[in-house]
């Protein structure tokens, strides 16, 4: 029968009530981290190469050519998103605004990235 554990539900409430507080926490950590990271501006690779390095808080429009495809890009608002683009899968248009430090738009076709960088050390992987 059930007489065997009668001590086991209020320790798991309070188990429960620690792992619910510990999930809470850990989601507001990473809610407020990249939140505090804004990024700076907007960095425009067509085979890591930069072509353009766009400050976000000015609102811009640049055209990158790239193994046979143009890419539009834009600032406005303090986001970045693909305008125009005429490489055939326009997955860098559909990817939509960006605007925190680490996102990134690519657009294969075009060997080109728009990565949001800002002051804060994000990644080592691309330091040269
Ligand atoms: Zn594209």
């Amino acid at each position: 029968m059930k007489s065997s554990t009668p001590s086991s539900p209020p320790f798991m409430r309070k188990f429960d009530f620690l792992l619910i507080l510990g999930i809470l926490l850990i989601a507001l950590l990473f809610w407020w981290i990249p939140a505090k990271d804004n990024g700076q501006a907007a960095v425009v690779r067509v085979d890591d190469q930069i072509l353009h390095t766009l400050p976000l808080d000015r609102d811009t429009t640049v055209t990158v050519a790239g193994h046979g495809h143009h890419v539009t890009v834009a600032v406005k608002n303090r986001t970045v998103f693909v305008v125009w683009a005429d490489c055939p899968d326009q997955l860098c248009r559909n990817t939509g605004t960006i605007e925190r430090q680490g996102q990134v738009i690519v657009c294969l076709p075009a060997h080109c990235s728009i990565a949001v960088e800002g002051t804060a050390p994000a990644y080592d992987a691309t330091t040269y």
